[in-house]
């Protein structure tokens, strides 16, 4: 049984959640510790962290950023946000607009494509979030232009798709340099999703290392137990903290449970103690 949970999604980004519920959640899940990684945002971690102070769980602060990257997916987690954070918003908020354009794209291909969906549709179901792609998809299935999320990003706005548009990334050492200034603990998030092999990630490792990377999510809910091994043992090699999260979104990713994963998860409150004695902090539990 998992005791903590150091990557989730809210409302604030494309949970479906929101903070509060996530952290009461995770109190009764019998969670000790949790950390709020929206996408590109921390609109989320007041509220979360409210409701850690009601509920005794400890909310850790996060964000997850979105990487340029040759091949797959590069997400790097900061961990530890202090409230509120400072520069990290000027960055965040650029994003913000660079997502705004994108999402005008995607309708615009979606109308080319013969589908229309308005702004305002996926904002009313978006609420205070920001708008991402699993957004867009709900908003597909509801209107019955597809059967499932799975579909709306095969067919329209995922790779391939006839509305596909990529999202416009930081490149590592940037984003790396922005959460240290905000005195994050740099986490590569599910390395599993870069799509390269153990020679390339034991490069690239040494490469974000230097520029100040710390940790690496070998515990994750899509890893098999033989790349949580590759992972631990690189985090051996290069020294860098073991983290694990399960990427919980609630019931757009109902595969996925809260310090659970697919199942496969179990997660020791150590992780979060070696990260904040890494920090040079004294563990509140
Ligand atoms: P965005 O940030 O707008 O590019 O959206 C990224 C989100 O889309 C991530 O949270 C992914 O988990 C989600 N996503 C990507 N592909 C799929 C898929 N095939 N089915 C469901 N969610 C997906
Ligand atoms: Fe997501
Ligand atoms: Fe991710
Ligand atoms: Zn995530």
């Amino acid at each position: 049984m998992s005791q903590i949970d150091l990557h989730t999604h809210t409302t604030a980004s494309d949970g479906t959640l929101d903070p509060a519920d996530l952290v009461r959640k995770a109190a009764s899940d019998g969670l000790k510790a949790v950390a709020i990684t929206d996408h590109d945002t921390v609109g989320g971690l007041s509220q979360a962290l409210r409701a850690g102070e009601e509920t005794g769980v400890e909310v850790i602060l996060g964000c997850e950023l979105s990487i340029d990257f040759k091949s797959g997916q590069m997400h790097i987690l900061g961990l530890f946000l202090p409230d509120p954070p400072q520069g990290l918003q000027t960055t965040l908020d650029d994003l913000q607009d660079r997502r705004n354009n994108r999402n005008d794209r995607i309708l615009a291909m979606l109308h080319e494509a013969g589908v229309d969906v308005k702004l305002e549709e996926i904002q009313e179901l978006a609420g205070d979030a920001s708008i991402g792609r699993p957004h867009i998809a709900r908003v597909l299935v509801q209107k019955g232009v597809v059967q499932s999320i799975d579909q709306a990003f095969r067919e329209y706005i995922g790779p391939g798709g006839a509305a596909y548009v990529p999202k416009d990334k930081l490149d590592p050492e940037t984003a790396i340099r922005i959460l240290k200034q905000e005195g994050a603990t740099v986490v590569l998030a599910h390395p599993y999703s870069l799509e390269i092999d153990t020679d390339e990630l034991r490069e690239l490792l040494g490469r974000l290392k230097e520029q100040g990377l710390e940790g690496v999510e070998a515990y994750y809910s899509e890893h098999t137990p033989e790349q949580t091994q590759t992972y631990l043992q690189l985090c051996r090699e290069f020294d860098l903290l073991v983290s694990g999260g399960s990427d919980f979104h609630g019931s757009v990713k109902e595969d996925v449970g809260l310090g659970t994963g697919k199942g496969n998860l179990d997660l020791p409150y150590s992780l979060v103690r070696r990260m904040r004695e890494a920090r040079g902090e004294t563990p509140s539990a």
